[in-house]
């Protein structure tokens, strides 16, 4: 790829802005908050080391280029020179010099010296290609890398030809990126992977490893490959063409919410359901992702942050799969449990909770008394006994007393 490193002065990186895209399409890390910007900005008035930007380049004469690495960094670079954003009131002075609430045109001339002529390490990447760029910008921010699947795709054993094989599942001509480097491979290694765990597991490249090598005599008629075969039969039904919002990470959270949603809740309900909402609930996402931080929704501020690292580790698939099912059940609130249970799931409860604001609904013995997560009942509005359903739409915050008051009149009428 023929890296070359080049220090670039401030001035220089702020003067080439127009020719470098810091938002090349695999990059989706989140917006910073201030107080990260005002870091960064402090340790290079303090003439701190910054590790090294990563560019490709993408046109000569004049020069352009898609940033590999280093796109937060870069921007929050920028948005100083541009009077975005000042130091905090209470920043450290520097070598004696106050530096507290000032803007890049207020700095002491000595430290906006110093900003100006500060070089960063950028190592410049010509001749590469798209993949090439990926597989290191995968390696730079999670620590995998797609060149492991070529090495599992050279394994023997049945574990093997069963991902091969589901590799090629006409659900995968849908998704949104291409199978260079058989990254269709890696994504069913990783659902097969999620299955056999039964739920949120970790499926990076070492996880994936040691599964060719304990299934080499894996039985392409188990459950756990029959579930895999129906979830992606599921996928294909809803998806009907190329869908661009189908990334790699999506894949594997609706694997799971999938899943999730045909053990608990009753799935020929959710199935007409789950294309709109989900494309929905990337609407709303992209939206979001445009907010600065200090405006940003705190959950979908936490659920990008889970979206843009470490997206195969077993808490981040966990979190993203809890998020997108309560988004789910807060728009379709008559979503019922599986087989008529009586029991309200966690995030049943959840919605319930949030919807109601937390006060006693029922208000027989009480007048509205607000109540703590761990001591309220969610009651069934139409009762289970009558038939009524195990839905958020059904449920109710409930406090222990008026809860106890309702069953009673129930069993005496
Ligand atoms: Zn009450």
């Amino acid at each position: 790829m023929n890296p070359t490193k080049k220090p670039m002065p401030l001035t220089f990186v702020n003067g080439i802005k127009d020719r470098i895209n810091a938002e090349p399409d695999f990059q989706r890390p989140p917006v910073w908050g201030t107080a990260q910007k005002q870091m960064l900005i402090d340790s290079i008035l303090r003439n701190y080391d910054v590790p090294k930007f990563y560019w490709r380049q993408t046109a000569t004469k004049p020069d352009k280029y898609d940033v590999v690495d280093g796109q937060q960094r870069l921007r929050t670079i920028w948005a100083f020179f541009a009077g975005e954003f000042k130091l905090p009131k209470d920043n450290d002075p520097i070598e004696g010099m106050d530096i507290a609430g000032c803007h890049y045109t207020t700095l002491p001339d000595e430290l906006r010296l110093r900003f100006d002529i500060y070089s960063l390490d950028v190592v410049i990447l010509q001749d590469t290609d798209e993949e090439e760029v990926r597989e290191m910008f995968l390696r730079l921010q999670n620590g995998t890398s797609l060149k492991s699947q070529e090495k599992r795709n050279a394994y023997s054993g049945k574990m093997r030809d069963f991902v091969r094989e589901k590799s090629k599942h006409p659900f995968f001509e849908k998704v949104g990126f291409s199978n260079a480097r058989f990254t269709y491979d890696l994504v069913a290694a990783q659902l097969i992977c999620l299955e056999l765990a039964g739920g949120p597991a970790n499926v990076k490249n070492a996880d994936l490893n040691k599964m060719y090598e304990k299934n080499t005599t894996f039985d392409a008629g188990c459950a756990e490959a029959k579930a895999v075969m129906r979830v992606l039969n599921f996928l294909n039904d809803i998806f009907l063409e190329k869908t661009p919002e189908l990334q790699r990470y999506n894949i594997i959270s609706l694997y799971c919410l999938i899943s999730e949603l045909s053990k608990q809740y009753v799935i020929d309900e959710v199935k007409p359901l789950i294309y709109d909402w989900f494309i929905g609930f990337e609407q709303t996402r992209i939206r979001e992702e445009q907010k600065p931080s200090d405006e940003a929704d705190a959950e979908w501020y936490a659920y990008k942050e889970k979206i843009s690292h470490s997206t195969d580790s077993s808490e981040s698939i966990r979190v993203r799969m809890e998020f997108m099912l309560k988004h789910l059940l807060e728009q379709y609130p008559n979503l019922s449990r599986k087989d008529n249970q009586r029991g309200f799931t966690y995030l049943q409860k959840l919605v319930v909770f949030r919807r109601d604001g937390g006060t006693c609904r029922l208000k027989i013995k009480c007048s509205g008394e607000k109540l703590t997560w761990d001591a309220w009942h969610c009651d069934h509005v139409l009762p289970w006994s009558k038939g009524g359903k195990t839905t958020v739409q059904n449920g109710q915050i409930s406090c222990p007393a008026c809860n106890m008051s309702k069953g009673a009149n129930e069993e005496a009428a």
